[in-house]
């Protein structure tokens, strides 16, 4: 009986000392540029069962995921969904924006260079993102053995996805016609990757982003990353993280109706089930970890809405900024509003400094000047959103997308539906970048390794996915998360 008690203390011993933390071989993020959660539904029945469909049936969705925090554009999207932040944390305040009073562009970045190409299209790197992705996490969980790598057409949605300590970021050079990435990764690319370049280029300066072949290139190159860096197959846990751009552009152009939109969104779920049956092959079923989710929404163009008596029209931007200088050059003889991005008005400190009037009180004047103008429902100074009069759910979004020096001193919340200027090219197609519904409400679907078929309408929202990620592989969420764990 003792002999027999040791045995099995020494068996149980024996298995606690192999036995590893339970991890799938691999995680694939794939964020799908301007998705609206509708289009889950709005194609179902189009859609084939190998794609979206399968997700759907097999995988968990989180029907009910909002963005918490506006504006609502692509960098800041890609940079929450993997941060589980927000802009007040992870520094990603628009695709473009003013950091202390210089236009900037999120990943540009002069110390870097091309690799790849002879363009500056590849002078990119995630430098000015504040915190970790769960990319970086997965790395500092397994001493960095773990490989972390992003593709997209956009640099924006393949550098912010893979985070700072990748092994690889790849984006489009438009001029160049195919991948390239930055000396922040690396020196020279890969053999796989110019031996792709050279089998899977356009002509330069063809807009792919603006074509299905941009969503079938862009699962190729992720195939081809799967295979050739043998994601999935070593003893630590990989990322994937892939991000589909020209939903976007095609929606911008053409809006979320008609047979553009349409076409591209058949495209995706051809490709996507093509690249699930490669993941089933290469990884094994169950073996990976995948999650889709969108960068934002889009709203219905206005023309469209208008038809159909819905209310909706432009923000017509620019002429604000002419406006709100106009109006301070005559009551403070300066004009110092460099533009207007992001539902934010920037003013130049040095301007106001110089012509030494105190910012608060020029602050204050813009906020009633813009107040007057029935076109927005809230105008405030982005410092005191807190004691402005505003419902809650748009104060907290508020303060979710202010950073200070990186983001405009005065917010504005327009009408729903009034976006854009009328001789943009918004005006025929669409745009985002709003707190409301269509913008913010985002498709989440879990899919693979220990997630069980179902659903939930329980609000979640675009921060809870890194959390939930980072919480089943048993690592350290993102050092900026907010997030929470959604695990049934
Ligand atoms: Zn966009």
């Amino acid at each position: 009986m003792k002999k027999l008690y040791t045995t099995a203390l020494i068996l149980a011993l024996a298995i606690a000392a192999h036995a590893q933390v339970a991890r799938p071989k691999l995680v694939v993020g794939l964020v799908v540029d301007q998705m609206r959660w509708d289009y889950l539904y709005y194609y179902y029945n189009e859609y084939g069962t190998g794609g979206l469909r399968r997700l759907l049936a097999e995988g968990f969705s989180y029907e009910n995921t909002h963005i918490n925090y506006a504006p609502t554009v692509t960098a800041i999207g890609h940079a929450s969904i993997y941060s589980g932040s927000v802009p007040a944390l992870h520094g990603i305040a628009g695709n473009h924006f003013w950091e202390n009073d210089k236009l900037v562009y999120c990943c540009d970045d002069p110390k870097v260079q091309t690799v790849g190409s002879n363009s500056k299209e590849g002078q990119m790197s995630p430098h000015r993102m504040l915190s970790t992705t769960i990319g970086d996490q997965l790395k500092l969980a397994t001493n960095f053995r773990s490989k972390v790598i992003g593709v997209a057409l956009k640099d924006r949605a393949s550098i912010l996805p893979a985070g700072h300590s990748a092994d690889a970021a790849y984006w489009w050079d438009t001029s160049a016609g195919h991948f390239v990435s930055s000396t922040f990764y690396m020196d020279k690319l890969p053999k796989w990757v110019d031996d792709f370049n050279k089998k899977n280029h356009t002509e330069p300066k063809f807009n792919i982003k603006m074509s299905n072949l941009g969503v079938t290139m862009t699962f190729k190159m992720a195939e081809a990353a799967l295979e050739n860096e043998r994601l999935g197959q070593g003893d630590e846990t990989d990322m994937l993280a892939v991000s589909i751009s020209s939903t976007d552009a095609i929606g911008h152009e053409y809006s979320t109706r008609g047979t553009e939109n349409h076409d591209v969104y058949m495209q995706l779920d051809k490709d996507l089930a093509h690249f699930l049956n490669a993941l089933d092959q290469k990884v094994g079923r169950g073996n990976y970890l995948l999650f889709l989710s969108a960068d934002h929404g889009a709203a219905h163009n206005y023309n469209f809405l208008n038809g159909k008596r819905i209310p909706a029209g432009a923000f017509e931007y620019k002429k604000a900024v002419k406006d709100l200088n106009a109006f301070l050059q005559q009551k403070h003889g300066i004009q110092p509003v460099m533009g207007e991005d992001n539902y934010q008005f920037y003013l130049n400190d040095s301007i106001i400094a110089q012509a030494g009037k105190k910012k608060q009180d020029v602050v204050n004047d813009a906020v009633e000047y813009l107040r007057q103008d029935p076109q927005y429902l809230y105008v405030f100074d982005e410092e005191q959103i807190s004691t402005t009069t505003m419902p809650d759910f748009l104060k907290t979004r508020m303060q979710h997308g202010y950073i200070r020096h990186r983001s405009g001193e005065i917010g504005v919340v327009t009408r729903p539906q009034f976006f854009g200027a009328k001789n943009s090219p918004d005006y025929r197609g669409t745009s985002h970048g709003q707190p409301f519904a269509y913008d913010n409400h985002i498709p989440w679907l879990m899919y693979g390794w220990n997630i069980k078929h179902g659903e939930t309408n329980t609000e979640t929202t675009i921060n809870d996915i890194a959390a939930t990620v980072c919480a089943m592989l048993k690592i350290q969420m993102p050092n900026g998360c907010i997030g929470k764990p959604i695990l049934r």
